[in-house]
């Protein structure tokens, strides 16, 4: 099934945790990468292989976007919940792929899907694995466990105390769920609920978090305000989505101590950069994720793809944001690539050109560690050991 079938030839591959290398040869087979080095060292058994060479590109490890919204189509009318009732399952699931195209077509190789509409995401996640559609590795979450008539209710997942959300839970890795998403908090886009008040009590957001656990999933919390954040960190969540420390009345209050404790405790910052988060920036907002990246936390890259105004085929101006913001180049696409990987409990699966992985590859014209914005001009998307044909531009 692996047996070699093409060799990936380019000027440059940066891995970012491992070496650059220059004339580097990448051999693919199946969907795995079989063997990477310099491409005056290819094994004689490779020599035989067709070779695909990408000129002076520079090969990078596949993107990864740690929150995404498959169903939703970045429309305004569609986050208040009447895309989601007015909708059929197939018109859902036909929204679903073109996202997920969108999103390979960007670079991004792997997506958590963190909410939509009953578990058509997870089917959206078996049309790309199989082949059948053009798409990223998807992780989904099913519709997010949140109070009755909490942030997303429409979606699905509302819960109503700790025997109700244990079974939500188990129901929902029954159903083959990858991630369980939680909402910690209130959210902007569902009126009748306040971003910087917390949806749960503590006891129900600690069994969420222990019942996915004991049953292998980890635990994605979306949370805005100081309380929820504080309450998800509390109760041992995975990935903190947004972490946004909106305080009442939308402005940002950043609690210093809270700070520490995230960056000590090594949960993975999820700060879903986006069209939001650049215009609140033109404005002279400091994201709080870069005083956590300074403290040392586990920043991650993610978009929250779908809301208004944020196309998933935008996903790279989430990492021009970050860069924007504070971060060095090299230490967003760490974010985007390693980082993100682990986060997702995808170690040694993806985010990384070496032997062994999953070949999500793509190759951009430029120096991207140095300059981020060198991922806008993309030349070559691979995932999975799939080539992805790319729009003409
Ligand atoms: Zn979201």
């Amino acid at each position: 099934v692996n047996a070699p079938r093409l060799v990936l030839t380019a000027a440059k591959l940066v891995d970012p945790e491992g070496e650059t290398l220059l004339d580097c040869a990448v051999v693919i087979g199946g969907s795995l990468i079989l063997w990477v080095g310099a491409y005056k060292d290819l094994p004689a058994e490779f020599g035989g292989t067709e070779r695909h060479d990408l000129g002076d590109a520079t090969l990078l490890p596949g993107l990864i976007d740690a929150h995404v919204h498959l169903s939703l189509g970045s429309e305004p009318s569609h986050a208040d919940g009447s895309l989601v009732f007015d909708t059929t399952d197939e018109e859902e699931l036909a929204i679903m792929l073109a996202s997920a195209r969108e999103l390979v077509e960007a670079g991004v190789t792997t997506a958590r899907d963190l909410g939509g509409r009953g578990y058509l995401a997870l089917r959206a996640r078996d049309a790309t694995e199989s082949g059948y559609s053009v798409g990223p590795r998807i992780l989904a979450a099913g519709p997010p466990l949140t109070p009755p008539l909490g942030h997303c209710w429409f979606l699905g997942g509302e819960v109503d105390g700790v025997e109700d959300a244990k079974k939500r839970v188990q129901a929902h890795v029954a159903a083959g769920v990858d991630v369980v998403k939680v909402m910690a908090t209130g959210g902007f886009l569902t009126p009748g609920t306040t971003p910087w008040d917390a949806s749960f009590d503590e006891t129900t957001l600690q069994a969420i978090v222990a019942e996915s656990h004991k049953l292998g999933r980890r635990v994605a919390a979306h949370c805005h305000g100081v309380d929820g954040i504080r309450q998800a960190l509390a109760a041992g969540v995975d990935t903190l989505e947004h972490c946004s420390f909106v305080e009442e009345g939308g402005g940002t209050a950043v609690d210093e101590a809270l700070l520490d404790a995230i960056a000590r405790s090594g949960v993975y910052i999820s700060p879903t950069m986006n069209a939001d988060a650049r215009a609140m920036m033109a404005d002279g907002w400091k994201p709080p994720v870069v005083g956590l990246w300074h403290r040392g936390a586990r920043v991650i890259a993610s978009t929250d793809a779908g809301i208004p105004g944020t196309p998933h085929r935008d996903y790279v101006l989430a990492l021009v944001a970050l860069v924007d913001a504070g971060m060095p180049d090299r230490d967003v696409l760490v974010a985007a690539t390693v980082t993100a990987a682990e986060a997702l409990d995808l170690h040694g699966v993806t985010g990384r050109v070496v032997a062994g992985y999953s070949a999500d590859l793509i190759a951009v014209h430029g120096d991207p560690e140095h300059n981020i914005r060198a991922l806008h001009d993309l030349r070559f998307v691979m995932s999975r050991g799939c080539i992805v044909q790319l729009a003409a531009r």
